[in-house]
């Protein structure tokens, strides 16, 4: 492989902790763990964030159990330069960097990164996969884990509920890593947690568990369906690199827009239109869109007085406190899925 490592056994990490065997990577890796019939694989994704090591030690926790499998076990290991960045696991990209949970589906690779993910999404789109597990968390606390999708058919979701208490489906032009692989297998991704939390690494182990017995590597019974709400049309809204931005109780007048302190209390809950957000003279802090589609902030958030207010009933995501983080990923709006079951 030209742009990123791939090795057919795990030896190379075995008995090793979470940092020496990141010591040991070179850069993106892909590790083939053969199974009985190589006809069939999964493939558990890690550390594409290199700030969210939850997925990365549920990876060298379950090699460690020296497990034979029915079929192929592939495990990725993302972001490693990212991840290798000191302090260790604690830079999402590598400064300066891509998200290499946004350069999937890429056409025509423009710098190194894109064309390392460009070849792995080649090689992993001639496997013949069954299901697709991408380890994530996130920097905000007390927020519950939850579990992206792609499509809302039965199979995925059926997976998706036990997974974790919510279910929300992402949009097409993120150029996330499930989205790449979404048309082939059932691909999910999983927030596990706050980043470099035990509970965390306890979800996502848990996590693994449950994947493995949903798509046939474990026996086992998996447990009872746990998400009720699924959330869909994702509108994605990110703070334009211009403006300043900051998180206070009250208004902030040197910054172009204060946002609430308290906004991730708003997450994965179901804000009512109205719903105070905080303070600004204008929308044009703001830029929305539906996947690679721009749309109009103002269908989103209205401001009356100074203020700041949701204009849809509607449930966000990933809103947080963090300047970097409000602009290059920004935060996401959904609607709530009525369920008949
Ligand atoms: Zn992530």
């Amino acid at each position: 492989m030209v742009n990123f490592d791939y090795f057919e056994d795990v030896s190379l990490l075995k008995g090793k902790s979470a940092s020496e065997a990141l010591e040991a990577l070179k850069r993106t890796t892909l590790f083939r763990v053969k199974g009985k019939d190589p006809s069939r694989a999964v493939l558990v994704s890690t550390l594409i964030h290199g700030s969210e090591p939850c997925g990365f030690r549920a990876f060298l926790k379950e090699i460690n159990r020296e497990r034979d499998y029915p079929f192929d076990v592939y495990f990725f290991v993302g972001n490693v330069a990212a991840a290798q960045t000191a302090p260790y696991f604690s830079n999402r990209n590598v400064p300066g960097g891509k998200n290499f949970n946004r350069i999937w589906c890429i056409e025509n690779p423009e710098d190194e990164e894109e064309t390392c993910i460009a070849e792995v999404e080649t090689f992993l789109k001639s496997l013949p996969l069954q299901g697709v597990l991408d380890l994530h968390s996130f920097m905000a606390k007390g927020v519950s884990p939850h579990c992206f999708v792609v499509s809302v058919d039965d199979k995925t979701l059926d997976f998706a509920k036990r997974s974790a208490p919510y279910v929300l489906q992402i949009g097409a032009g993120m150029g996330a890593l499930i989205e790449a692989m979404g048309n082939k297998c059932p691909s999910f991704v999983v927030e596990c947690g706050t980043h470099d939390s035990p509970e965390a690494d306890v979800f996502a182990d848990e996590v693994l568990d449950k994947f493995f017995k949903s798509f046939g590597v474990l026996d086992g019974e998996v447990s009872e369906i746990w998400a009720k709400d699924v959330f869909v049309n994702m509108t994605n809204f990110k703070v334009t690199p211009s403006s300043t931005v900051v998180w206070a109780e009250n208004e902030d007048p040197s910054a172009d827009v204060t946002l609430r302190s308290d906004c991730e209390s708003l997450n994965l809950s179901k804000v009512d239109a109205g719903e105070f957000c905080g303070w600004a003279s204008s929308l044009d802090f703001l830029k929305a869109s539906n996947g690679k589609t721009p749309v109009d902030a103002a269908d989103y958030f209205y401001i009356d007085s100074g203020k700041l207010y949701f204009k849809q009933d509607c449930v966000p995501n990933l809103m947080g406190v963090n300047e970097f983080v409000s602009k290059e990923s920004g935060f996401y709006l959904f609607d709530k899925k009525e369920e008949t079951a």
